[in-house]
């Protein structure tokens, strides 16, 4: 028997290093209309490094490298890009972790543990600092003279392309880690081929803030930026353009991202970098992170429906 075109096509796609999951979805990968995009892990390498470590002077003032190693012990159970970069820096400067116990992680948010009797978070600085604790302790006025610091910290690696996390013991803000990241080389390439595919240019979803977001999102030629959002405010700007009727394409790395594809009409995970939730529940997986096979996927599907020549 000659070989369906939609199966000859999920094989192609197979050798391109995407693994669809079905001949269902090899069709609907030629249906989508519309994409999006989530930038840590997915338009970027994923491998990002920790730029800068700055504590928060002050009675709390913890020095460099207890800062680091602190973050780094609470970071040590998650598998965000970002928990691993931290790790790496703490492991690089020789230190050696201190278990994390109670370990618990928030997508889009950071990470909590306790790391030597210390209740340590780490994470992003707008989700961490609208101080949940104000006036709550003896420590308030503390607490917020520290917040106060922190942010500036914060907006002056924003400013400068990083990704700020704060890190906090006790409840009060003992420091700021800077975080930046490689864009993939095939990044803007494959923006401009989805645009063509497509007809409209990508959105960028993502949870990180938006002076870097806007940054990288020129650098590949995106102009519908979305930042600081969460999980739920990923699958909400997603519905948001399917119930204007179009099919949306999905594109993510993280466990974050795992609702949005979910929702979306056709999911892709990156496969190398990617958590596993983001891998069972995308449709399909670009095996080796090359971004720019998912215009080819979607062309092969095209040919493959006879939409295209
Ligand atoms: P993106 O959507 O760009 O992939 P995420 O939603 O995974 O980013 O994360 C959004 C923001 O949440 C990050 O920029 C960071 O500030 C914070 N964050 C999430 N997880 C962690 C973590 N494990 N360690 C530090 N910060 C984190
Ligand atoms: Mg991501």
């Amino acid at each position: 028997a000659t070989m369906p075109p939609l199966l000859s096509a999920l094989a192609n796609a197979g050798r391109h290093g995407v693994l669809v999951k079905s001949a269902v979805v090899m069709e609907r990968l030629g249906q989508v209309d519309a994409v999006a995009l989530d930038k840590t892990g997915t338009l970027t390498e994923g491998t990002p490094r920790v730029t800068a470590v700055r504590p928060v002077p002050g009675e709390r003032a913890v020095d460099e490298g207890r800062l680091l190693a602190l973050a780094a012990a609470a970071e040590h159970p998650s598998e965000h890009p970002l928990a691993r970069a931290v790790v790496l820096a703490a492991h690089a400067r020789g230190h050696r972790l201190l278990p994390a116990e109670d370990f618990g992680s928030t997508p889009g948010v950071g990470v909590t543990a306790t790391v030597g009797g210390e209740r340590v978070e780490v994470g992003a600085p707008a989700r961490l600092l609208p101080g949940a604790e104000d006036g709550r302790t003896d420590d308030a006025p503390r607490t917020a003279r520290a917040a106060t610091v922190a942010a500036g910290l914060a907006a002056a690696l924003e400013a400068d392309g990083h990704t700020a996390v704060l890190v906090k013991v006790d409840g009060v803000p003992v420091g700021v880690l800077g975080i930046a990241d490689r864009l993939r080389p095939d990044a803007a390439a494959t923006v401009a081929a989805l645009t063509g595919l497509t007809g409209s240019t990508p959105t960028l979803l993502t949870g990180d803030n938006p002076r870097a977001a806007a940054r990288l999102a020129a650098d590949v030629g995106i102009t519908d930026v979305r930042a600081g959002l969460l999980p739920q405010d990923k699958v909400a700007a997603v519905q948001e353009r399917e119930r204007a009727g179009r099919k949306v394409l999905v594109i993510g790395d993280g466990v974050n991202d795992a609702p949005a594809l979910a929702a979306a009409h056709t999911g892709i995970a990156m496969g190398r970098a990617g958590s596993d939730l983001a891998l069972e529940t995308a449709d399909a997986v670009i095996v080796r992170d090359e971004l720019a096979t998912v215009p080819t996927v979607v062309a092969l599907s095209r040919r493959a429906r006879g939409l295209v020549a």
